[in-house]
């Protein structure tokens, strides 16, 4: 029975109540309260025989309810409460299924971050053993002189030194991402102009564009297109995709910059025309620690190959500085890193 049928027995019952208190004070005293008395005992009797029932459902349901809600807090937030007609108790109900379906969607979050986390731990271990296990190899060699010729020496050095290096990189990018997942890298939004710095980055890898025989095809307007935003992070985001374009483009030996406005923000393309990503591989490359199958990048050659936080780190810094980052890729034709601003003026 729902809200509104319990309300009318209540009222039925007061009003059978009342009419008997009545009758009992005038007693004989109007005889035309003298026939329904029987009739009032037999209302009331029903009324609350009704109303004890339905209280007794009520514990029922409760009873039920807390037992499918205790198996719900041992685990199997699967679990969902029926509802029934009642419009109280559905509100309730849906309000609890709601909840539960809140605790479920946690619970998978968690679950999916903590297997995740795991991953990451173990490429990141897997990233510094690898470096450092030769690093100690030669490091012994050279101790225990088993390197016979100085020629060999010096190799063997020179190898230390990059391995140290790259390692060095890793680092600073865990570092990194450790500091933007812990909101510790504030970033100053001042005002910039995207030609200039988009230049600026891009003298940076004038000796390595030339040392591989690649062509720049730049398409930057002259004038100032200026946006809010971090100086270090843009500065970080255009030199990664710069770089990535460079090694794992090389192959296709060209490389686009194209600086653009549309609509209301400046769009900055960074293409090549290497052996690019694939659509199933384009869904990852801004999570951390991925890299595409190496065989597809064959021009890397595993010296460009980085730790696969690049694009990660570059994500994570685009948007807080509420911007945009997104990637296509045409293998062989056009692969293109984007990244975009909203535009803040434009002065001539
Ligand atoms: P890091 O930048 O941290 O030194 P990384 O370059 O491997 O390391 P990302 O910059 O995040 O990491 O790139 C992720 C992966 O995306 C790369 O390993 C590479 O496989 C792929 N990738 C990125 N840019 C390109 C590109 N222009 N062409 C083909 N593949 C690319
Ligand atoms: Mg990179």
């Amino acid at each position: 029975m729902n809200h509104k049928g319990q309300l009318f027995l209540l009222l039925i019952q007061s009003v059978c109540i009342t009419w008997l208190v009545i009758l009992e004070f005038n007693d004989y005293a109007f005889g035309m309260f003298e026939m329904p008395r029987w009739a009032l005992l037999a209302a009331l009797c029903v009324t609350t025989g009704l109303l004890i029932f339905i209280r007794f459902r009520v514990r029922t349901r409760l009873k039920q309810m807390t037992v499918e809600l205790r198996r719900a807090m041992s685990g199997n937030l699967k679990t969902r409460l029926f509802a029934k007609d009642d419009n109280i108790w559905n509100e309730v109900i849906f309000s609890i299924n709601e909840l539960l379906e809140q605790l479920e969607n946690v619970q998978i979050e968690t679950i999916q971050s903590e297997a995740a986390r795991k991953s990451l731990l173990s490429s990141i271990s897997h990233d510094i053993r690898t470096p450092l296990t030769s690093i100690i190899g030669y490091v012994t060699a050279l101790k225990d002189q088993v390197a016979i010729s100085e020629q060999e020496q010096r190799e063997y050095l020179e190898i230390v030194s990059r391995k140290s290096d790259e390692l060095k990189v890793l680092i600073d990018e865990i570092f990194t991402m450790a500091k933007l997942d812990a909101d510790e890298m504030p970033q100053v939004a001042e005002s910039l102009d995207f030609t200039e710095m988009a230049r600026e980055a891009l003298i940076a890898f004038l000796p390595e564009l030339n040392i591989y025989g690649i062509e720049l095809k730049v398409q930057i307007p002259d004038e100032k297109c200026l946006i809010l935003a971090d100086r270090l992070s843009v500065m970080r985001i255009i030199g990664n995709m710069i770089k990535n374009a460079m090694y794992y483009g090389r192959e296709g030996k060209v490389l686009g910059v194209e600086l653009a406005e549309v609509s209301d923000e400046y769009q900055l393309l960074i293409w090549d025309q290497g052996p690019g990503i694939s659509k199933a591989e384009l869904d990852h490359v801004f999570e951390r620690m991925y890299r595409t199958d190496p065989s597809r990048n064959v021009s890397s050659g595993g010296s460009g190959g980085g730790s696969g936080l690049g694009l990660a780190i570059a994500k994570a810094l685009v948007e807080k500085n509420s911007g945009r980052i997104w990637a296509e890729s045409i293998p062989w034709h056009r692969t293109v890193f984007g990244i975009a601003f909203k535009k803040q003026l434009r002065i001539k």
